[in-house]
Parts: structure tokens; C-alpha cells; sequence
């Protein structure tokens, strides 16, 4: 039953891109003034449209399996989980089907199946209560390729998180497959300040950080990459980037962590909520 919930939740994500970043999209193609970019966006809202009506995933590319798992240590359904989400993977490999994207680091081999060490990547948190709600974050290849980690000093502080983030974005150019989405994680250590900034990503375009001094970073660095000009697909444009998500964390006071995640156009993502009683519910 688990399993059956989790691979609709995969199967959403990778066929429909949630309505937020269609609307961005649909956004930055009437913003466009050039023809190759209003071409590249177009190509682009094809694909969303193909996926939708067809149930078919967007891009074949479908990415790294990723949960972020809010798991009630009073769920009924909290034993069996873990098994419930490599069993999902399996599964909607051959359902939706996905394309296989676990490989064996030492000798390349494929499992076929979307699974294998530490994959699917699973980030648990445990709370208080009796609900498990679980975030899906299909990650491309292409744009995580292009994810970095600076450990800056404090005396770089947030002009050189500025810096660090536009000359990664620039050396990238379309390599990402832009127009992306910037998860950006501050503070923590190497490792919470990547995961951050992954988390980032499943917020919704345009949801600005709730600390009004965050959400102002957020926008200042938007425009600033946008204004680099590299564009849809790399080709050229104003639209480089539809959103830039910052989550920061207390840091050490000699370190100066920025983990950046680059997500492609295809930001796609499902939640599920499994209730007490084992409702589920299932959106974007
Ligand atoms: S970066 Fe994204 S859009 Fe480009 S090929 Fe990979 S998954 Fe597809």
C-alpha cells in the first residue's frame, strides 16, 4: 500500500511539472524579447505539455531519485518505510518507467533498477506525531553536475556567497539546461549547507524566505543572475534563473559554508501525507 502511494508521487513528479514553475515559464517566454529564447522556452513548454497529457515523463533524463522523509515517530507506518521507498523506486522504474541512473562507482555497472548504496538518497528527519509526510525530488544529472561547495571565511560573508554563486553560474552557462532554479544553503557545515540548499528547492517559485532580510538576498541575487544573460537553454536571453532559494543554518564562528544545488527547468517534485488511519494524500 505504501509502496503503491510512493510510486504515484514519482510518477506525478516526473510527468507534471508543478503549476508554479509552468507559470514562470509561461512568464519568461512573453518577457523574452529574443527569438531563440522565446524558441528555447517554447520547446520547453512542449515538453511540460507532452508530459502532462501524455503521462509521460518530461525529460528523459529522470533524474536521481530523492526523498526528504518528515517521519511522526507515533506513524503506524514508520517500520516498512524505508523498504516501502527502494521497493517504490523498483517499481516506477518499470511502471512510469524511469530511466535507470544508478551506476556502481567502481566499475560503472548499471543496476537497472534505480537503486543501489545509499539510492535512493533518503533524508530523514523524525518529528513529533503521527503523520509521515514525504517530499519526492527527482535531480537531474546534467544541472546537479553543476552544484558546488565554497567554504568562504566570514570576512567574505554574503558579498562573497553573491560572488562565489554568479561566477559558478556563469562558468556553467546552458550546461544546466537553464532557465534553473538556485538552492542555496548558508551556514551548518559542508555537508548541511548542500543539503540545505537541495531541501531549497522543493519550496515553490516565488516563495520568498520568510525572514524578510533572506527574501531580500533572494531577490537582489535573482536579478543579478539574470542579468548575466546566458538564457533559456544557454542561447541567450534574460531569463537565466526563475527563482533563487536561500535556507541558511547557525554556522561556526570561523567558517563560512555556501552549498549550492543548480536545478534544471524540469524542477519536478511531489509531496505525500500518509495519515494515522493510512489516508494518503498526494499533491505538488
Ligand atoms: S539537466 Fe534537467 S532538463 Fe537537462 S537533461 Fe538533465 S534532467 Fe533534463
Amino acid at each position: 500500500m505504501l509502496a503503491d502511494a510512493i510510486v504515484e508521487a514519482i510518477r506525478l513528479a516526473v510527468t507534471r511539472i508543478p503549476d508554479d514553475v509552468v507559470s514562470a515559464l509561461r512568464k519568461a517566454y512573453e518577457f523574452e524579447e529574443s527569438e531563440v529564447a522565446r524558441f528555447n522556452l517554447e520547446n520547453i513548454l512542449k515538453a511540460v505539455e507532452i508530459g502532462r497529457d501524455g503521462s509521460i515523463p518530461v525529460c528523459q533524463d529522470t533524474g536521481t531519485l530523492t526523498f526528504f522523509v518528515r517521519a511522526g515517530v507515533e506513524s503506524p507506518y514508520l517500520r516498512g518505510l524505508e523498504g516501502a521507498i527502494v521497493e517504490a523506486a523498483r517499481r516506477a522504474t518499470r511502471e512510469v518507467p524511469l530511466r535507470p541512473n544508478a551506476v556502481d562507482v567502481l566499475n560503472g555497472k548499471n543496476s537497472g533498477d534505480n537503486t543501489g548504496r545509499f539510492v535512493p538518497v533518503v533524508h530523514w528527519e523524525l518529528v513529533e506525531g503521527s503523520e509521515i509526510e514525504i517530499a519526492v525530488l527527482p535531480k537531474g544529472g546534467g544541472s546537479e553536475n553543476c552544484s558546488a561547495l565554497a567554504m568562504l571565511t566570514p570576512g567574505e560573508g554574503w558579498e562573497g556567497v553573491k560572488r562565489f554563486v554568479l561566477e559558478r553560474v556563469r562558468e556553467c552557462g546552458g550546461k544546466p539546461c537553464p532557465p534553473v532554479i538556485l538552492g542555496i544553503g548558508v551556514g551548518g557545515g559542508a555537508d548541511l549547507s548542500l543539503s540545505l540548499a537541495k531541501r531549497a528547492l522543493l519550496r515553490r517559485v516565488g516563495e520568498r524566505n520568510p525572514d524578510g532580510r533572506i527574501a531580500k538576498i533572494e531577490a537582489e541575487l535573482l536579478g543579478e543572475v539574470n542579468a548575466l544573460g546566458i538564457g533559456p537553454m544557454g542561447m541567450g536571453g534574460k531569463t537565466t534563473a526563475l527563482d533563487v532559494k536561500i535556507e541558511v543554518a547557525h554556522r561556526h564562528p570561523a567558517s563560512f559554508p555556501v552549498g549550492l544545488v543548480v536545478q534544471c527547468w524540469a524542477n519536478r517534485r511531489a509531496f505525500l501525507r500518509i495519515k494515522p488511519d493510512g489516508r494518503v494524500e498526494v499533491w505538488q
